[in-house]
């Protein structure tokens, strides 16, 4: 009977080492799982990337650069055209997304 006790006391003990093994476990899925959270939203509220198309008035040249501050279509811009060195205008403001690299992650 004796030894049948102390199987039983050490059986609890062992229990409640799993228990705190497994509460440990929990709690760092917990923290990596609001950690991978975090970034998500992170990803999701990072601005797209914007792009403007610029067309030639003369020629119809197009040229694609970065989107920057003050764009809008139908403005003309201090650019020069590559081709003819005409004065171009704003075609296309566009943003690309990726649906692909989303599912990804
Ligand atoms: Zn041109």
């Amino acid at each position: 009977m004796n030894v049948l006790n102390f199987l039983l006391q050490n059986q609890g003990t062992q229990w409640l080492d799993y228990l705190l093994i497994i509460s440990i476990v929990v709690a760092i899925f917990a923290f990596m799982f609001s950690n991978r959270g975090v970034r998500k939203a992170g990803y999701l509220g990072k601005p797209p990337e914007i792009h403007t198309e610029l067309m030639c008035i003369e020629c119809g040249f197009k040229e694609i650069r970065k989107f920057r501050e003050g764009d809008y279509i139908g403005k003309t811009t201090d650019e020069k055209c590559k081709k003819c060195g005409a004065p171009v205008h704003i075609n296309l403001i566009y943003t690309l997304f990726s649906p692909m690299e989303e599912k990804n992650q």
